[in-house]
């Protein structure tokens, strides 16, 4: 059984990441969605709203389960005893900042590799944060995201 975990903040969860989510499923045996309780950055969804539209937009997909996180990946991984980490790949600006975090985990568990998935051309503009910035300004965004992040969003911010 081979288990990989594809990590991330998804706040909230966009079709982008779904996209990502279900080629890695179609690869693996498991996947684990680890929603990342980070402390130092200001969320816009608690990880409790996080992981419950995580959970809705990838029900189709019998062998992902979304799980909640804060702490080391590394640690995280031998936790759920999985070597494979996925990142999504939208454009050469993502680059760095990914290579980075793959060195830094390497480091720190050798064991574990970071694969990398590279979006389709349509979800190369999509972000969470210009998603929420876009929803903001009464721009339409029901195509970026699952529906479930959709009424979410319009419940958080009732005036649009
Ligand atoms: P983080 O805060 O760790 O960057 P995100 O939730 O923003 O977490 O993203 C998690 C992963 O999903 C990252 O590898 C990111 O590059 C990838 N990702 C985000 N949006 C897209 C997208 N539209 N297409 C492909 N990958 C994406």
């Amino acid at each position: 059984m081979v288990k990989a975990v594809y990590p991330g903040s998804f706040d909230p969860i966009t079709n982008g990441h779904v996209y990502i989510a279900e080629r890695a499923a179609s690869l693996f045996d498991e996947l684990v969605v680890a929603i990342l309780v980070n402390l130092q950055k200001k969320a816009t969804f608690t990880v409790d709203e996080r992981s419950s539209m995580a959970r809705e937009a990838l029900i189709h997909l019998p062998n992902v389960k979304v799980k909640a996180f804060d702490g080391l990946l590394v640690d995280f991984m031998r936790q759920e005893r999985s070597r494979a980490i996925i990142r999504g790949l939208r454009a050469l600006s993502d680059f760095e900042y990914e290579f980075q975090l793959a060195q830094m985990n390497r480091e720190l568990a050798p064991e574990i590799e970071t694969l990398f998935i590279v979006t389709e051309a349509r979800y190369s503009y999509l972000s969470s944060s210009v998603v929420k910035e876009v929803f903001s300004f009464g721009g339409a965004i029901q195509d970026m995201v699952p529906p479930g992040v959709y009424r979410r969003l319009r419940e958080k911010f009732p005036r649009f």
